[in-house]
């Protein structure tokens, strides 16, 4: 997919968000994974998953549920760059998606099988390795009738030891702080 779209839809004169300048991965080896809250005209958290010198992105109205009962609507969306990951902020009024987004979580992810072909295939089979989200997860894409291609997924928890079926919100009521700056919607600048 690559950057063009990311870039097309932005006006980095006015917005703050990183305009793909720099796209180097922190640690030799490890792909990352980041979570964005982000509060645009509806709240919604943004699933990112390092892939390829890029981030490839999921928003997910709902967030990412611990229970494996539950599946998650993510819609696919546009690549975004790699610096977007450190992004935290105030996106102004006009501009696209305008709105607060600060890091829900942030860490490490692992493919369970060939992601590349997982993309296309419609199933992300990977294990995280965040703060909070830890513990193996799909993304499944959804097909109505079963050749079309859709930009509709489902971010599902599999099971293992770190679900939560009593509550699977636990994590995201516990947590609506930043999980790097520890700072809430209220609490950021803008
Ligand atoms: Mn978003």
């Amino acid at each position: 997919m690559g950057l063009g779209q990311y870039k097309a839809k932005r006006d980095f004169k006015k917005s703050p968000e990183p305009t793909g300048g720099t796209g180097k991965s922190n640690v030799a080896g490890l792909s990352c994974f980041v979570v964005q809250k982000h509060q645009a005209r509806r709240l919604h958290y943004d699933f990112r998953l390092e892939l390829d010198g890029v981030l490839k992105s999921w928003a997910v109205p709902k967030g990412p549920s611990l229970n494996p009962a539950d599946k998650r609507l993510a819609v696919h969306v546009e690549d975004h760059p790699l610096d977007y990951a450190e992004f935290e902020g105030m996106i102004p009024a006009e501009q696209y998606g305008a709105g607060k987004v600060l890091i829900w979580d942030r860490g490490y992810w692992r493919p369970i099988k060939d992601p590349r072909k997982g993309l296309v295939n419609g199933k992300l089979e990977f294990e995280l390795y965040g703060e909070r989200l830890t513990g193996k997860w799909a993304l499944v894409q959804m097909k109505h009738p079963p050749d079309e291609s859709s930009d509709n997924w489902l971010l599902i928890k599999e099971k293992d030891k770190s679900i939560d079926r009593e509550d699977g919100d636990r994590l995201l009521n516990a947590h609506p702080e930043s999980v790097i700056s520890g700072r809430t919607f209220g609490e950021l600048d803008g």
